[in-house]
């Protein structure tokens, strides 16, 4: 079980088991719903996720897309998507120990901002991490 929510604490959630998959994103929609260069999402099933709190707000950033976030403090909370329908995927440092939720590969790799460098040996995907990885590791 681990538990997380939002800056001011009006979003609480628990979650239930081991996640699906650890995965920092690179795509320019998680970028700017959460201003950084990276957003890391563990994924879920969306039974496996409790709400305490009734306090989100979604905006759908494209077509069957549901990002939410908290409607007092604006901290990003959940990515779901009809392509992805049944799962929830969080952001792995709203968690209270983050450090739980290893990443185990680089999504949407190719759309990363020019300066990031990531000296990790982590796969890098060009999409969302289903086929065969562009490159392991820092080297090009
Ligand atoms: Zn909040
Ligand atoms: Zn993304």
């Amino acid at each position: 079980m681990a538990e997380g929510g939002c800056l001011c604490g009006n979003v609480r959630f628990v979650s239930e088991g081991d996640p699906k998959w650890v995965a920092h994103c690179h795509c320019s929609s998680c970028r700017r719903h959460t201003g950084s260069a990276v957003a890391t999402f563990v994924g879920f099933e969306r039974g496996q996720v409790t709400f305490a709190t009734p306090a989100r707000s979604v905006y759908s950033s494209s077509p069957g897309v549901f990002r939410s976030f908290c409607n007092h403090c604006g901290t990003p909370i959940a990515y779901e998507a009809e392509s992805a329908k049944g799962e929830i995927h969080l952001y792995v440092c709203t968690f209270d120990e983050p450090e739980q939720f290893v990443p185990q590969a680089h999504v949407h790799f190719t759309e990363r901002v020019p300066w990031v460098e990531l000296h990790d040996d982590l796969p890098r995907f060009a999409d969302t991490g289903g086929g065969t990885p562009i490159a392991f590791g820092p080297k090009k």
